[in-house]
């Protein structure tokens, strides 16, 4: 199928992107990637009357330290996050998710806003972001706000973005208590969307796990913050027992739908089991066992 008609914009600033979103109000759709926004209009799920193309936009891209944070901007493709030092280097699972992300494609050109503005449960950055408590910078004509990810994911394709709104960038904490981290995903084939997968940080203190947090992509409607999973893991030594508690409470939070990727038990159980795998893998890197 072919998309409907639309009028074509393509701002140099962020100024100028902002404008336009407020004049065309719901009646407009940014365009990043692509790689989601254009299949939904091909397939007349989305029919917006204005395209707004970001690509244009110089000052919506790259990756930098700012006080304790990094900051990434929202037009900054995928592949340049796999490719960044500094993200390797300061938040390893980052660059590690996108190279779990579809094909080079898809990576050259979507990018992390297109990601976390989308609001698909099956993307993998949401849940990353929550587990990493990563804020997203909103702006519009009457100024910014900053939206914590755990509260951005509202339903499917459902989010806290109004339409006058521009995704700037993602802000995340730099960890400093040496958290280590982990993104664990199973998926049917290379490209493919999760069947389920885990992203968990946790540090430890004299042998007992001092923080940790816990979320799931594509085992219900949003990615799903687990505070029970994390909970679990909380003053534990995160041996056999704490870990197979977390991953209990990782697939109680889950509420998947029966679909091309398997039967409802089998991707609660593949939640519980990516969950198994992060905690374990976060522990190593925290310098546990
Ligand atoms: C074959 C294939 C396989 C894929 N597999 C995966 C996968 O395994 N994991 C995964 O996470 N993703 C996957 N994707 C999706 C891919 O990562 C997309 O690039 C991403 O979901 C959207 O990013 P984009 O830049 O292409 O955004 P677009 O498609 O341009 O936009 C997506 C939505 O976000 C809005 N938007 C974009 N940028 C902004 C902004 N700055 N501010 C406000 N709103 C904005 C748009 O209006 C639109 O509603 C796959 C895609 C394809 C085609």
């Amino acid at each position: 199928m072919t998309p409907g008609s639309f009028e074509y914009h393509r701002p140099q600033s962020v100024d100028e992107a902002v404008a336009l979103l407020g004049q065309y109000g719901d009646e407009g759709k940014v365009l990043a990637g692509g790689h989601s926004l254009v299949p939904m209009m091909k397939l007349r799920l989305a029919a917006p009357s204005h395209l707004i193309d970001i690509n244009g936009i110089d000052d919506l891209k790259g990756i930098a330290e700012d006080g304790g944070e990094i900051v990434i901007g929202a037009g900054t493709t995928q592949a340049e996050v796999l490719a960044s030092d500094l993200l390797a280097e300061s938040c390893p699972i980052l660059p590690e998710a996108a190279a779990l992300i579809a094909d080079p494609q898809v990576r050259n050109c979507g990018t992390v806003g297109g990601n976390c503005a989308n609001g698909d449960p099956g993307n993998d950055y949401p849940a990353i972001m929550i587990a990493l408590g990563a804020s997203y910078t909103l702006r519009s004509a009457d100024g910014e706000r900053q939206v914590v990810a755990a509260d951005f994911y509202e339903g499917v394709y459902a989010t806290a973005i109004e339409d006058n709104e521009l995704m700037i960038a993602v802000r995340i904490p730099t960890h400093a208590d040496g958290a280590g981290m982990s993104y664990r995903k199973i998926k049917r084939k290379v490209g493919d969307y999760a069947i389920a997968a885990a992203a968990v940080t946790l540090s430890m203190d004299g042998g007992k796990c001092a923080s940790a947090t816990v979320a799931l992509t594509n085992v219900a409607d949003t990615a799903v913050l687990s505070a029970a999973a994390a909970d679990a893991l909380v003053g534990s030594a995160v041996d056999d027992k704490a870990i197979d508690a977390a991953a209990e409470k990782a697939m109680a939070d889950s509420d998947p739908a029966e679909d091309l990727r398997g039967p409802v038990e089998y991707r609660r159980a593949m939640a519980g089991e990516m969950t198994r795998r992060a905690i374990r893998e976060a522990l190593a890197r925290a310098g546990g066992s």
